[in-house]
């Protein structure tokens, strides 16, 4: 980069002999006032030529802002940043070959979100920036108010207000133009986020570029692969490593091929989301001049009044749709697996009782199907959220979200994850990689188990009937939501307050326009969230499934009780006086001592007694607490293991009356409340370890969740009961 160093020595020797001279470039749109700028610093003493090569006029002049001698370029008027003008060539040519010490960005106060594209660009060239809000006259008089400290924060860079014509904001824009240039660098311009897809092209390219140490002269390796997926010639012509460009040509088919339209209209339509994002929260506009379809749709669902209710109620239907949609498919599985395990039970003939047969049918049928069930849900619920995030509309939920999500310290983005957490955790935890901020992120990947996932559901379905009359079924599942969601609020703001305080950049929530949404988009999007679920089926539940069919198994009763057993059943036969009814009825209550006896014998049922003293403060029983150990497996299993616990022998599904009668039975509505509290807010399944694990990279923050949880589970659970038991 010889141009670069050549400026660097220059600038060492500016700094040995205490002379300051700054290298400064004027950029803009045409008529934003650029050049009325460079004249009242420069007091008209200007050299106009062409830039070499091209008949493109240049324009350099000098002039002085206190002890700095500044030499200033006034680069051609241009909307953007691309290969397709002879303009935006030089104007990016200069700004990567000169690296001038600070650029100017003069804009047009009264369109302010066209002329910030240029800006934007700019600033992904990383080039010091300083923003002169110049023809502020004008947009004063049409009525646009500015909140120059938020936008200043949100783009990174100073905005100095100005009027040209006027000589207005000169000094103050040249204080802080001088102030940028000490510095080498513009530390907190923002970067856009492309969003997963073309986020995850530009990681490949970019490290390729780096790798085979490509060089434009010094331009950020991001930004060339920006270009490169924006397909623009003159970088790749640079280039020519025909690799790296085979690589490229790749990338933007695949991207194609995913949204349906080529890279460089996403992208821009990106900046542009940046763009709108900002200007929503820090310009506000009296005279209305907005006019695009997006613009008169975020008129509505972004209003000040309606746009909370109109996401809530979006949110609403979401929810509805996902369980009335999916419960037709909910039966088929159900059916499905039904028919599988009596299939292959039917292998073994009847009456023997063989280990294998209970360890495939029981244990690895049994459990994956339970869990199976719920993927009709879970994959309705995703390709929902999917269809509302390729349309742009979670962006606005997001943005809606940002002021309540302040509150507690973290931002709208942060919003997305805890709403796929409804669903399930896993993609959820996986879907705060969009945050850019770690301790952002470490938050909400610790609350957003809180959010109740789709595996909690069956246990309320289960509990909610069995003690609490008709109408009350629908508010307290509603309660059992609210409070997950109010912990999740209490323990973020705690975390952001002590272990994870510190201060986070405001950044911009981004705008991008509607569209349509792809069938192939939204498809790989519910699908790459929805695999991790049938992973989790796979792997985890496959093998915790065996593991607790096997200590539910282990030891077995003591041979002399089993032979007692039969010796009962064998007395029963004999007695010929008995009616088949009353036979068949003695037999099975001998079939239910029996495998009661022989869960307490298991290992399952010692665990289960063991964790009863703990437990018995939440009113929970050693059957409760050893069905509670299944739930930390997994949610899904916890229902299951309560048929089991509760002896009646065969597979249970929450529909099961017989299990609901015996639950009733066995406990008050408030055991009840509390054994959904506890499976609400104790530790997620062992998955969701897994996963906080791989994301944050850490045990320590995993088995942190995993205990934090499991504590503020018992705490609330103790003192629900606790205070209720005194009150009913
Ligand atoms: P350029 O194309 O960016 O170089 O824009 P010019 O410097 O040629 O300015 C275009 C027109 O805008 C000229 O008539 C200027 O007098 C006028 N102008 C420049 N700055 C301001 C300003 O802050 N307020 C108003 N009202 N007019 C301005
Ligand atoms: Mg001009």
């Amino acid at each position: 980069m010889p141009n670069s160093l050549h400026n660097t020595e220059q600038r060492a020797a500016a700094a040995a002999t205490g002379d300051k001279s700054v290298s400064v470039a004027l950029a803009g749109n045409p008529n934003s006032g650029k050049t009325t700028i460079f004249n009242s610093i420069t007091g008209g003493r200007q050299h106009v030529g062409n830039y070499p090569g091209v008949t493109v006029e240049k324009t350099e002049g000098a002039g002085k802002h206190g002890p700095a001698n500044l030499s200033i370029i006034d680069l051609p008027g241009t909307y953007s940043l691309t290969a397709y003008s002879a303009e935006e060539l030089v104007a990016r040519d200069v700004l990567i070959h000169d690296k001038p010490d600070v650029v100017i960005d003069v804009l047009d106060a009264g369109n302010i979100e066209r002329n910030l594209y240029l800006a934007v660009q700019i600033m992904e060239l990383g080039s010091p920036l300083v923003l002169a809000l110049n023809m502020s006259d004008v947009a004063e008089r049409r009525g646009i108010r500015f909140d120059l400290d938020m936008l200043s924060k949100l783009l990174g860079a100073p905005i100095v207000p100005t009027i040209g014509n006027k000589g207005q904001g000169k000094t103050e824009l040249l204080d802080a133009a001088v102030k940028m240039a000490k510095r080498s660098y513009s530390p907190e311009l923002r970067r856009i986020d492309y969003g997963p897809e073309i986020e995850s092209q530009i990681a490949m390219l970019q490290e390729r570029i780096d790798g085979a140490s490509v060089d434009i002269s010094g331009a950020p390796s991001r930004w060339v692969a920006v270009k490169l997926l924006e397909g623009d010639s003159n970088v790749s012509r640079q280039i020519g490593d025909t690799d790296l460009i085979e690589a490229v040509d790749k990338s933007i088919e695949h991207l194609k091929s995913i949204f349906g339209d080529s890279p460089e209209a996403l992208i821009a339509d990106r900046r542009y989301g940046f763009i709108s994002g900002a200007c929503q929260e820090a310009v506000c506009s009296t005279a209305e001049s907005r006019h695009s379809a997006s613009d008169r749709i975020d008129e509505v669902v972004l209003n000040r009044v309606w746009g909370l209710p109109i996401f809530l109620g979006l949110m609403y239907a979401v929810f509805h749709l996902t369980f009335t949609l999916g419960d037709p498919a909910m039966g088929w599985i159900e059916s499905g697996f039904e028919w599988l395990g009596g299939t292959v039970g039917g292998f073994w003939a009847e009456g023997s009782e063989s280990l294998l047969r209970s360890l495939i049918v029981d244990g690895i049928i049994g459990g994956v199907g339970g869990v199976l069930v719920f993927l009709p849900n879970i994959l309705l619920l995703f390709l929902a959220i999917a269809i509302l995030e390729d349309s742009g509309y979670m962006a606005r939920a997001a943005f809606l979200m940002d002021r309540v999500m302040h509150k507690i310290g973290l931002h709208g983005k942060s919003f997305v994850p805890m709403l796929i957490g409804f669903g399930c955790s896993v993609p959820a935890i996986m879907a705060t990689r969009t945050l850019e901020n770690r301790r952002d992120r470490l938050t909400t990947m610790l609350v957003v188990p809180l959010m109740s996932c789709g595996a909690r559901l069956p246990i309320y379905a289960l509990i909610i009937p069995a003690f609490f009359p008709g109408p009350w079924h629908a508010p307290i599942l509603w309660i059992i939501y609210m409070i997950g969601i109010l912990l999740a609020i209490v323990c973020a703001k705690l975390l952001k307050t002590t272990i994870l305080k510190g201060e986070t950049p405001p950044f911009v929530m981004e705008l991008p326009p509607y569209r349509t949404p792809t069938l192939r988009s939204v498809g790989l999007h519910m699908w790459n969230r929805g695999g991790a679920y049938l992973k989790k089926a796979g792997t985890v539940i496959l093998g915790i499934s065996i593991l607790l069919w096997a200590i539910q198994q282990w030891p077995g009763l003591p041979e002399d009780q089993t032979r007692a057993f039969a010796a009962q059943r064998t007395a029963i036969e004999a007695k010929a006086d008995l009616s088949d009814e009353a036979r068949d009825e003695q037999t099975s209550a001998i079939d239910y001592a029996e495998a009661q006896a022989a869960l307490e014998a298991s290992l399952m049922g010692k665990v289960g007694g063991g964790l009863e003293p703990i437990l018995r403060p939440c009113g929970f029983d050693w059957k409760t607490s050893t069905a509670m150990v299944g739930a930390f497996a997994a949610k899904e299993i916890f229902v299951a293991q309560m048929g089991i616990v509760n002896s009646l022998g065969e597979e249970e599904d929450e529909e099961s009356k017989p299990l609901r009668a015996k639950l009733q039975a066995a406990y008050t509505p408030l055991q009840g409340f509390c054994i959904m509290l506890f499976c609400l807010i104790s530790a997620p399944c062992m998955a969701t370890i897994a996963v906080t694990k791989r994301e944050a990279n850490s045990w320590s923050w995993a088995l942190f969740q995993l205990a934090g949880l499991t504590v503020l589970a018992w705490v609330v659970t103790a003192g629900v009961y606790q205070i209720g038991r005194l009150i009913v």
